[in-house]
């Protein structure tokens, strides 16, 4: 549904519904931001935050918590920076346990911070190995009394915000919903009336708060993560723990924030802040030229304006080049897909509406000249300048096979391997 919206945005006209059922069958690209960036974006937002600063050395994370005044806690918290939840359980392919540990001093925050940088921490929610840990973040501790859950989500069902609350925090939502289902409420928001008092109400009684002071405060976190979530265009906050202070504050501990990739071009601060560390180096590469890629297993690179179905093959990739392609990104592209080792030949499939045939031959030529391509490449232009197009494959003397259709031209490549 997301890049449904997003290809309306970007092309048009005669390409448009080829490329159209193309994004509809791959994912759609989400933004994922650290948790100190989402904390950044909460604390302008009004929440009331712990203080933060992030370390990329042990030597900087001592310093970090030995400029910390603290306000109301005693102790450090420190945490691994990865795109994934469950760190706390998480173990460290050194061997070192926990994603999120408590420290009493600066001298021990940089220990700490020596058996987390550099290495990789494997959670519930990592690949296999893990994900490597170049920055942590260092917090004044504060002591926890109780653990909520609350979450907004944008739900497609209901066609709108629907808030997620559970007095059993700190643990996996999941088993939580699965357990014990009726220790989750689920309450639906009027985009166009907006949260209600009576909805703040009762979502804070379902979750159980000791005294009507932590219930205040929690109404009042609530509401400006309402607003929020509806100012950056979030699809999804997660505050688990949602923890209280025997003071009756009540705070987000921990915050997972998603965004809708549709809204990119009016949330361009938000977007900026991602950190491609963890991404798959060619969607990195790809993005820089406006290019949707999305890896796959397979062993044919495909460049294709339309979803295309290999006979005794599969797809090593899905590659978008969109409406108004330049002769830039059809070079980038190349070299991005033949920069997996796995590809055992390409595949290029245009429909040249907007984007003329010979312009997309240019791409592939100029590509080819500072390529090297030692596999076979199978191009099947059609629409405009499409003459024009194949002269230049053909005169180009690069060894290229053309082809006359989308079947021929799979056939021809699947007959390569
Ligand atoms: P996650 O494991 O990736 O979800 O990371 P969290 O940020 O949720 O941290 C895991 C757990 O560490 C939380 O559920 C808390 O129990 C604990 N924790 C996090 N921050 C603090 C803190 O400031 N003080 C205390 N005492 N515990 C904390
Ligand atoms: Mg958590």
């Amino acid at each position: 549904m997301f890049s449904l919206a997003r290809t309306t945005l970007t092309a048009s006209g005669a390409v448009m519904r080829p490329v159209l059922a193309t994004a509809m069958a791959a994912p759609a690209r989400s933004l994922n931001l650290h948790e100190y960036q989402s904390k950044e974006l909460m604390q302008k937002a009004g929440l009331y935050i712990q203080q933060f600063g992030v370390a990329e050395t042990p030597e900087e994370a001592e310093k970090v918590a030995a400029n910390m005044v603290f306000d109301e806690g005693s102790e450090f918290v420190i945490k691994a920076m990865v795109h994934a939840g469950g760190r706390g359980k998480g173990v460290f392919t050194n061997g070192f346990k926990g994603g999120v540990h408590l420290a009493k001093t600066p001298e021990e925050v940089r220990e700490l911070g020596l058996n987390m940088l550099g290495h990789s921490l494997v959670t519930k929610q990592t690949p296999a190995e893990g994900v490597h840990v170049g920055k942590i973040m260092v917090a004044e501790a504060l002591d926890i009394d109780e653990e909520k859950y609350f979450a907004i989500l944008m739900d497609r069902e209901y066609n709108g915000p629907v808030l997620i609350a559970s007095p059993q925090g700190g643990m996996d939502i999941e088993a939580v919903a699965e357990e014990t289902p009726d220790a989750i409420m689920y309450e639906p928001v009027n985009i166009n009336t907006g949260l209600t008092d009576e909805q703040l109400q009762r979502v804070v009684k379902f979750l159980k708060f000791k005294t009507e002071t932590h219930e205040e405060s929690a109404k009042e976190q609530i509401a400006k993560l309402y607003d929020m979530f509806l100012d950056v265009d979030a699809t999804q906050i997660e505050i688990n723990p949602l923890g209280t202070l025997e003071t009756g504050r009540v705070l987000c501990f921990d915050a997972k924030v998603n965004f809708d990739p549709n809204a990119e071009f009016r949330q361009k601060d938000v977007f900026t802040m991602h950190d491609t560390s963890e991404d798959d180096p060619r969607e990195v590469e790809a993005a820089k030229y406006d290019l949707n890629y999305i890896g796959m297993d397979g062993n044919i690179g495909a460049l294709s304006t339309a979803p295309i179905a290999l006979e005794g093959a599969t797809p090593a990739n899905f590659l978008d080049v969109g409406g108004g392609a330049t002769e830039e990104q059809v070079e980038a592209a190349l070299r991005i897909i033949s920069s997996d080792t796995q590809v055992k030949a390409i595949l290029v499939n245009i429909f040249g509406g907007i984007m003329r045939c010979s312009t997309i031959a240019k791409g592939l030529t100029s590509a080819l000249e500072s390529l090297n391509l030692d596999i076979p490449l199978v191009v099947r232009l059609e629409g405009t300048e499409v003459e024009e197009g194949n002269r230049i494959l053909k005169e180009s003397g690069f060894a290229i096979t053309t082809a006359t259709d989308l079947e021929d031209a799979a056939k021809k490549a699947v007959a390569t391997l």
